[in-house]
């Protein structure tokens, strides 16, 4: 048997285990912490699951579906319309479909024009990728002005990469926007497991264990031993374990602490960025929003950048009849946030949310959790595409896949697609000769 030992119990980690583990081959995952699913783990609350992140799926991730499918999930499949606004002087305006631009009250008429060019030039590109010299600030202002660039995608890009928004590659911004056209003449259609993506963890676990896999919980990985551009053991919690294959899905800065690859590939590996985030998850007796799933906060919060409203994509029927919002927000490693009480976190992001929407108030709070990670995707910064590694290393038979190669956003989808394309390369292509 093939020995596979594979870092990070995330979603890609536990795909490949169980692929490989159906392939009779003797996998070993080894998990730093004590829970399973990385980026998308869940809380158990009165009686049901929720993602510590909000999280949903496209109709064009195809080949997640395929996997609830092959794991006997076909049937809690969701799609439903989401509806997607901007809060703007305390009313909500939608725009997702062109029409919406009529009644778009945060952006003037000549604005409203500007945009529309913008969107068409867009369409118009053949390879965005050439953008990945500009920053999406140069590229906006350059194409639609100062003045929608500071009154719309500002917000969206603060939204998303937090103080680092100045930083956001054009290339990024222009495939981005791309990813989220897809929409029919009702709106755009998000998926979602009924019952929580816990399940679908759940079962990747179970067929591994079936399958003979193994899972080490708080392996603390000190060292991926490299003999002649092959990797030959793992070192982890001071035990040491053979390997033919190695996967990695952790965060690549602190893989090359514990392997040694070419100095080039090393300080490219290096050059990958992580933000950290903050999901403040609140369960209500109440609605926030009437309807909307997803509302950016134009200028009026200064915690939060998006409230997520899960229960106006999933019903509330699902969570014993609760409401449940996330405040999401994206900041710097350096954010006191990330460190202070959890009670002070909530705090200070209740009231942002109670000042946006005065009906709510801490009386319809049935509970609370503040999720924080240090690790919750790249920066895609200037320069980013030409970044992004491919599964292959240098190394021959180590491999690398996740959230930092996905590109141009990571998702569930994505990271069980990079797994599919490794699994493959074991499968088929085998420890490559040369590289
Ligand atoms: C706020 C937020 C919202 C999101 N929303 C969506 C969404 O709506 N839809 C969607 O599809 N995706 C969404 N995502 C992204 C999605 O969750 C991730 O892309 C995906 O889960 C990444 O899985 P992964 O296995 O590649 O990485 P991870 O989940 O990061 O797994 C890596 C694992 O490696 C472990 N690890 C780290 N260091 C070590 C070490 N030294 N040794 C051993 N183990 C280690 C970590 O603990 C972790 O378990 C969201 C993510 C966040 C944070």
């Amino acid at each position: 048997m093939k020995k596979v030992v594979i870092l990070g119990a995330g979603i890609l980690g536990l795909y490949t285990a169980y692929r490989l583990a159906k392939e009779n081959y003797d996998v070993t995952l080894l998990e730093k912490s004590d829970f399973l699913g990385g980026a998308l783990r869940s809380y158990h609350i009165d009686g049901y699951d929720i993602e510590q992140f909000y999280h949903h799926f496209f109709t064009i991730d195809n080949e997640l579906v395929e996997l609830f499918k092959e794991l006997g999930l076909e049937d809690k499949i969701l799609f439903n319309y989401a509806t997607n606004g901007f809060y703007h002087k305390g009313r909500i305006y939608p725009l997702l479909m062109p029409s919406d631009l009529i009644g778009f009250r945060p952006l003037s008429l000549t604005g409203k024009f500007q945009l529309g060019l913008l969107m068409a030039r867009i369409k118009l590109l053949k390879n965005p990728k050439e953008l990945d010299r500009y920053t999406a600030k140069e590229w906006i202002t350059k194409v639609a002005g100062k003045y929608v660039y500071e009154n719309l995608f500002k917000v969206l890009l603060r939204s998303k990469f937090g103080e680092n928004h100045e930083k956001a590659s054009a290339a990024w911004f222009v495939e981005r926007i791309n990813l989220r056209s897809h929409v029919d003449k009702n709106g755009e259609k998000l998926g979602y497991l009924k019952g929580g993506f816990s399940q679908l963890i759940e079962i990747l676990k179970n067929k591994l264990i079936q399958n003979k896999g193994e899972i080490i919980m708080k392996a603390s990985v000190n060292e991926i031993a490299v003999k002649g551009n092959k990797a030959i053991y793992v070192k982890y919690n001071n035990k040491k374990t053979d390997c033919d294959y190695v996967i990695s899905s952790i965060p690549p800065f602190i893989l090359t602490n514990l392997i040694k690859f070419p100095e080039r590939y090393e300080i490219r590996l290096n050059q990958l960025e992580y933000q950290p985030a903050i999901c403040v998850l609140i369960g209500l007796d109440r609605k926030v929003t009437e309807k909307f799933y997803w509302v950016n906060i134009m200028k009026d919060s200064n915690s939060f950048g998006a409230m997520v409203e899960h229960t106006n994509l999933i019903p509330a029927e699902l969570y014993n009849g609760t409401n449940i919002a996330y405040l999401a927000s994206y900041v710097e490693k350096s954010s006191r946030l990330m460190r202070a009480p959890e009670e002070e976190v909530f705090k200070r992001y209740f009231q942002d949310l109670t000042r946006l929407f005065p009906h709510i108030t801490l009386k319809n709070v049935k509970w609370f959790r503040v999720s924080r990670d240090f690790n919750t995707g790249l920066i895609y910064k200037k320069g980013i595409a030409s970044l992004i590694p491919e599964v292959q290393t240098p190394i021959r038979n180590v491999f690398i896949g996740g959230m930092f190669n996905s590109y141009p956003e990571r998702s569930v989808a994505k990271s069980v697609q990079l797994g599919g394309e490794i699994v493959e390369k074991i499968l088929n292509i085998g420890i490559p000769p040369s590289l």
